[in-house]
Parts: C-alpha cells; structure tokens; sequence
C-alpha cells in the first residue's frame, strides 16, 4: 500500500478518551474508529491486525478438527425462548422486531442456533463425536463499554462448539480444544495462561478462562512463569489422541494459576518467587463444559447402537477475536508505539523514502516496494524524515527500510527491527533477505 493514498488516519496527540495504552495507540494508528459507544469501524491498519488474528486462529481450531461453518448475527428469539435464555439474558441482549412483529435479537452468542442445527441435522450415534466453529460479530449491550475494542459491545468472536455421545467424549474434546488454544495463543504472540473458572450449576471443573496480563484487567491473577517457558505450538502432543491429551492435561493443571477468588496462597508459596508472575489479567478466551444444559431442554438427541435415544454432551469454546487486537498491543508496545509480532502485523515491513522526488531515492523505493508488496507499507509521502521515523514506530511494522539519499547513491538502505530497534546498513538485495528471513 502506499501511504499517500491509505486511509491511515494517525493522529499526534493522544485522544482524550483513551485511557489504557492500547486503545490510545488503536486510535493514535488509525485502526479503528468509534461509531458509537462501543462499536467501531475498521479502518485497514486495524482490518488487516484482525485478519491475521482470525487467521491463526482459524488455522489451529481446524487443525484440531473443528468444521468452519458461519451462523447468522440475527436469531429468532423462539430458539431462546426454548433454551429459557431469552427471559434470564437481561439487558445485554439487544432485541429487535421486524415488519412482520417478529422477535428476533442480535446473537450474543451461540448455543442455541448451533444446537438447533445438530438437532436437524444429525440422527445417529455414528456421526459424533463433531465440533463446528464460526467467526462472527457479536452483540452485548454492555453496561459500560470501555477500553476500546477490548470491551465493546459489537465484537468480534470465534466460538466452537464441541458434540459428544458421553462425558469422556467431551472430555478429550474439552482437552483438545485447550491445547489448541495453546497453540493459537503462543502463534500470535502471547502468553495466555489457563485459569480455573466457575461453572456455576453445571458444576465440575472443566471451565478454564485463557488470561493475559494487561493493566485493564477486571481481576489479579498469580501464575507461575513455567507457563510461558513451554513450546506448545512443537509435535510433543497429538491432538487426537485421548492419551497424549491426558498427559497435556495433567501437565497444564499441575503448574500454578489462579484468579484472585480462586487464589490458594499456601500453593502459591510453593512456587519460586523467581517465577512468581502476578498483575492485572485480562481474558481472551473461555471454554466451557455444559453437559445437557442446551441438547436436553431442546430435544436434541441421536439414536444410540441399542437404538435408544442418546442426548450430547456440548461444550462451548470461545476466542475474543477483536479484543486480542488490543490485548496484543497491551502486551507489545513502548513509548513511541506498537511493536507487532510478526505473525500478526498489518505489514512486514514500512518502506521510508526519505527524500520523495528524488530520482535515485525513488528508483530503490520502487523497487523494494515491488519485491515486497503486498506486504508492505510505501511512505511515499512527501513529509519530513522525523514524520515519516515517527508514524513508522507507531504503526509498529516489524521491519523499516529506510532509504535515504546518501546510501541510495551508494545503492546502500538501512534496515530497522522494530522489536529491538537494531539498525543496519545493508545493499538492497541484503535488506530484502533480511526482511523476508
Ligand atoms: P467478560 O468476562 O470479559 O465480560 P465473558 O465471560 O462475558 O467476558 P464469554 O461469554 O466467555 O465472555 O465470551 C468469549 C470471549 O469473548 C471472551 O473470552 C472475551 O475474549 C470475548 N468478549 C466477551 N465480551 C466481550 C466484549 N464486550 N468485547 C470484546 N470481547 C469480548
Ligand atoms: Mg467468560
């Protein structure tokens, strides 16, 4: 893309209304734009972050078996109506009727509709297990929108949803979807720690929050910092495999973690203080075992081998897609910007004319810009260097090649990392392999 014709609408000041780092920097970028509270629009900085988070994230819930399908942003409330939501949902469930006085709401979430399709498409034992997944806008009429995209109220969610003939089935499903967001977690650059949640009355213990520490974070949360020593994105785990799963498992659940109302301060003290990690946590995932609790109530059940009745046990897997955006940037960022981990920077690389007009300056420029595009942003505008230095830092592309007219003479650019704010001068065929290393 080439900055003089982007709508990339970066901004010098800090906007008053943003009060944490990352929607400050999502504003200062020109990601996004508020519409209204808490509802955005995506500008293409902030459009293509997302993509390559919905990417991963869509690579890995495939991986593990998950069918991609896409459910409607509109639901009849009759579905809720059945499951009993529609009543207990409250104020955040925002209610709409059409022409024909028919009720129907902007989905906050899925349950329903997911279970109404298995109910009509699925009849016999041999089709499960299943699980299925969607990307989609959410609604939540959230009583206090805040932190930017971090707490909106349309929002972007990937949810899954697992089917099992019994409770061990659901557990290896249950378990396979943590290790995939292990994996999904780690690929976009974070850490998210697991964390023992309430279950309310379905009870048990298979309902774990994924948390990232970030200074808007509702609740304190401790954990050891073994969690991030460990590569789970490597082979030692099959993810269809109930065994190898178990072991995952076991090794997850044994390593400290907990929320302040789940805090055990005596197994807290076991853990080295070096290791000791504690701070504001924030969640950007939650996966939830429920039994019955949709697949009863609403009659969905599949003939079993004896030709009896067999009503699935769901789980229900959710990834805050678009709060991640800001999650990522509270993780990845200092005083001049954001630092994008490269698997989900919007470019890989920003190219820095630094003397537009000039014929030898902007022969390299073209040609880099043609070697790497579309995968980079061409600052072909014709603004001061400091500018130009600036907007790249906060934009926050992992890599700058900078071309300035003294090393252009020399066919010599200089080639920045953002992360470490390493520079060096290389030849334009060096730069070009060091970028796309
Ligand atoms: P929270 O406790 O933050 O309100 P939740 O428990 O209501 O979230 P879930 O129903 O578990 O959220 O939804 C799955 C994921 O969707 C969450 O882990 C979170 O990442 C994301 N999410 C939930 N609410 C919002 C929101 N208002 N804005 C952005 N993302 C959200
Ligand atoms: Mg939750």
């Amino acid at each position: 893309m080439r900055l003089s014709r982007s709508l990339i609408p970066t901004l010098k000041e800090t906007p008053a209304e943003a009060t944490i780092a990352s929607h400050r920097l999502m504003l200062r970028a020109g990601m996004v734009r508020q519409e209204a509270a808490g509802i955005y629009a995506w500008l293409p900085i902030g459009l293509r972050v997302l993509s390559h988070v919905a990417r991963i994230v869509r690579a890995e819930q495939d991986r593990a078996g998950a069918q991609e399908i896409l459910m409607p942003t509109i639901q009849p409330a009759d579905l809720w109506r059945e499951s009993g939501r529609y009543d207990d949902y409250g104020l955040e469930m925002l209610r709409i009727r059409d022409r024909h006085e028919r009720d129907l709401l902007y989905g906050p979430t899925n349950e329903e509709m997911v279970t109404d399709l298995f109910r009509n498409a699925v009849r016999s034992y041999r089709q499960l297990p299943q699980s299925v997944y969607h990307i989609q806008w959410k609604f939540r009429d959230e009583v206090r929108p805040r932190f930017g995209v971090m707490r909106g109220r349309e929002f972007l969610m990937k949810d899954a949803y697992s089917f099992d003939l019994d409770y061990a089935g659901a557990v290896v499903s249950y378990r396979r979807m943590m290790l995939a967001y292990m994996r999904t977690f780690q690929r976009l650059g974070l850490r998210a720690i697991p964390m023992v949640a309430d279950t309310g009355p379905i009870g048990g213990d298979l309902s774990h929050e994924f948390i990232v520490l970030a200074p808007t974070g509702e609740s304190e949360v401790f954990y050891d910092a073994a969690f991030e020593a460990i590569d789970w994105t490597g082979d030692d785990y099959d993810l269809f495999s109930s065994e190898q799963l178990e072991q995952f498992y076991t090794r997850m659940t044994g390593i400290y973690a907990a929320t302040e109302d789940k805090h055990d301060a005596q197994a807290w003290a076991r853990v080295a203080p070096a290791s000791q990690r504690q701070g504001r946590g924030i969640e950007v995932g939650h996966i939830f075992y429920f039994g019955e609790k949709y697949s009863r109530p609403m009659g969905l059940t599949v003939a079993g081998p004896d030709g009896a009745p067999l009503v699935p046990h769901m789980g229900s897997y959710g990834i805050g897609v678009s709060r991640l955006v800001g999650a990522l940037i509270e993780a990845h960022h200092d005083e001049a910007g954001i630092k994008w981990p490269d698997s989900v920077a919007p470019f890989r690389a920003a190219i820095l004319n630094l003397k537009q007009g000039d014929a030898t300056t902007d022969a390299i420029a073209e040609r880099l810009y043609s070697a790497l595009a579309p995968d980079a942003l061409y600052d072909d505008r014709e603004e001061r260097a400091g500018v130009k230095f600036a907007d790249a830092d906060l934009l926050g592309h992992p890599w700058q090649i900078i071309v300035g007219p003294r090393g252009a003479a020399n066919g010599m650019v200089e080639v920045k990392r953002r992360l470490t704010g390493e520079r060096v001068e290389l030849s334009l065929e060096d730069a070009l392999t060091r970028v796309c290393a």
